[in-house]
C-alpha cells in the first residue's frame, strides 16, 4: 500500500472540534498511516498559540517570576480538549510534571517542546493510535543542522511497515544524548517532511487552515486565482519575494528526491489544494504567482568611472556587513550602483553606513532614502518567455506606476520590479490583471 505522511498544523488541532476533522480525515483514507501534529494554535485572531504561552512560561520562570498565570492557560486548554473528545489519558500527569520541569530550570527547547508532545499524546490516545516521539525519530546535529541520514534511518526503523495509524509530534528532535531542540517557528512542517522522506511516503500532505496556494495575496487582490501545481523551484522563488508559504526548509527532503508535497484545507476537505512537484506541464499561463515585499529602500551611490575600480563593490559589501544590512538585490553600471534592502536593517544604521560609505569609498553622491516596494513574478520559463517583459511593463505603465529597478535573469523562474512604496498594492493588482487575462 502507498503511504501518505499527513502534517496538521497548529489551526487544525486547536480544540475539540477541529481534532475532529482531523479525525475524519485520517480515518477517510487508509493511506495516511502517520500523522505530524503541531502544538493547538489559535482558535481566534485574538486567541494564543500553546507554542507561545509557553515561550511565555518558560521566560517568566528564567527571570525568577511566577509562571502560575500562563501555565494554568496551558493547563486549561489541554483539558479542555481531553474533556470534550472524551479522551481518558494522562495528561494531567504530564502537565504536572512539565511544569515542575519549568519551574526547575527546564531546557526553553525542552519546555517548548512539550506543546507538541503534550497534543500528539492526548490525539493518539484520541484516535486509539500509537504514539511516537519526535525525539527517537529526529537527529540534530547541532541547533541549526538535522542529521538528514540518521534521522531518514531512524524514521524507516521506528515507522516503516508498521500497522495502524502513528502520531507523531512535529517541531523538535534530539540529540544523541536525548536532549531536546527545537526547529525554528512554523518547523513541523520540516518534522513532516523528513518523516515523509525517511519512511519514503508517496505523498506529503500539509493540512492547514487555507486551500493551498493562490495566486497571489487575497488581500490585495480580491479573490485570486488558486494555483493547483507548482515546482518546488517556483515554490522557493515566491518564498524569497515575499509568500508566506509553509517552512522554506521543509521543501528540501522533498525536492531532493521528487516526493510531491499537497498543501490541503483540514476546513474543506473536498478542495485538492496545491500540489508541489519537480516539474510543471500545464498550459497555465506564465505567471504562476505574484509576491512581493513592503518597506524596502533603493539605494544608490554614485562615483565616476566607479567600475573601474575592482574593490569599490566589495568595499561597499563590508561596510553593509558592518552593520547588519543585508542586499536583497543589486547592480552597479559605469558611474554608479544601486541595492535593495529591507528599511527594517537599513533604516537604524542608515547614517553610520553613509558617513563610513562617505569616509572609505568617497562617493560623488549616496542616496539610502527611496522608500520602494518589491513586486516579484514567479513562472516554470519566466526568464525565457518572449514579450513577458514587456506586458508586465506595459501593465505597470497603464496603472501609471514607474518601474524605478529592475532585475531578471538571476533565476530562470522569476523576476523582481522594484515600484514606489505608495504604489505596491496598484502594482500587484495592475500584474495580476495582465497575467489572468
Ligand atoms: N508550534 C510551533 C509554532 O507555533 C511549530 C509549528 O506549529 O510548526 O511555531
Amino acid at each position: 500500500m502507498n503511504t501518505v505522511v499527513a502534517k496538521f498544523g497548529g489551526s487544525s488541532v486547536a480544540d475539540a472540534a477541529q481534532i475532529r476533522k482531523v479525525a475524519e480525515i485520517l480515518r477517510s483514507d487508509p493511506q495516511r498511516t502517520v500523522a505530524v501534529l503541531s502544538a493547538p494554535g489559535k482558535r481566534s485572531k485574538a486567541d494564543e498559540k500553546i507554542t507561545d504561552m509557553l515561550i511565555g512560561c518558560h521566560a517568566k520562570a528564567s527571570s525568577g517570576e511566577d509562571i502560575a498565570p500562563i501555565f494554568e492557560h496551558v493547563r486549561t486548554r489541554y483539558l479542555e480538549i481531553a474533556d470534550e473528545l472524551g479522551v481518558a489519558s494522562d495528561v494531567g500527569k504530564v502537565l504536572d510534571e512539565v511544569e515542575h520541569t519549568i519551574r526547575n530550570g527546564g531546557s526553553k527547547d525542552y519546555v517548548v517542546s512539550r506543546g507538541e508532545y503534550l497534543g500528539a499524546q492526548l490525539i493518539a490516545s484520541y484516535l486509539n493510535a500509537e504514539f511516537v516521539d519526535a525525539a527517537e525519530l529526529v537527529a540534530f546535529r547541532d541547533a541549526q543542522t538535522v542529521d538528514t541520514e540518521r534521522t531518514y534511518r531512524q524514521v524507516a526503523a521506528r515507522l516503516k511497515g508498521g500497522e495502524g495509524l502513528r502520531i507523531v509530534p512535529g517541531f523538535y528532535g534530539a540529540y544523541a544524548d536525548g536532549q531536546i531542540q527545537l526547529f525554528s517557528r512554523g518547523g513541523s512542517d520540516i518534522t513532516g517532511a523528513l518523516v515523509a522522506r525517511g519512511i519514503g511516503a508517496e505523498l506529503y500532505e500539509n493540512w492547514t487552515d487555507v486551500s493551498g496556494l493562490l495566486m497571489t495575496d487575497p488581500r490585495i487582490v480580491e479573490n485570486p486565482a488558486p494555483i493547483s501545481e507548482i515546482s518546488y523551484r517556483e515554490l522557493r522563488e515566491l518564498a524569497y519575494l515575499g509568500a508566506a508559504v509553509f517552512h522554506e526548509e521543509a521543501i528540501f527532503p522533498c525536492s531532493e528526491v521528487g516526493l510531491p508535497i499537497v498543501i490541503r484545507n483540514t476546513n474543506e476537505p473536498d478542495h485538492p489544494g496545491t500540489k508541489i512537484v519537480t516539474s510543471v506541464e500545464t498550459d497555465r499561463g506564465e505567471i504562476t504567482g505574484i509576491a512581493g515585499r513592503e518597506q524596502y529602500r533603493l539605494a544608490r551611490v554614485e562615483k565616476v568611472l566607479l567600475n573601474k575600480d575592482r574593490s569599490f563593490l566589495a568595499r561597499l559589501d563590508r561596510i553593509l556587513e558592518r552593520y547588519g544590512v543585508g542586499v536583497f538585490q543589486s547592480a552597479s553600471g559605469s558611474d554608479s550602483m544601486a541595492f535593495v534592502t529591507s528599511a527594517a536593517e537599513l533604516d537604524p544604521v542608515a547614517e553610520h553606513v553613509a558617513s563610513d560609505v562617505r569616509k572609505e569609498l568617497a562617493p560623488d553622491s549616496i542616496d539610502l532614502e527611496t522608500e520602494v516596494a518589491l513586486v516579484g513574478i514567479v513562472g516554470g520559463a519566466i526568464s525565457s518567455s518572449v514579450g513577458l517583459g514587456a506586458r508586465v511593463f506595459g501593465a505597470l505603465g497603464a496603472a501609471g506606476i514607474s518601474v524605478l529597478f529592475m532585475v531578471q535573469g538571476y533565476s530562470p523562474y522569476s523576476a523582481v520590479f522594484v515600484v514606489p512604496q505608495s504604489q505596491y498594492k496598484d502594482a500587484i493588482r495592475a500584474i495580476y490583471r495582465s497575467a489572468v487575462e
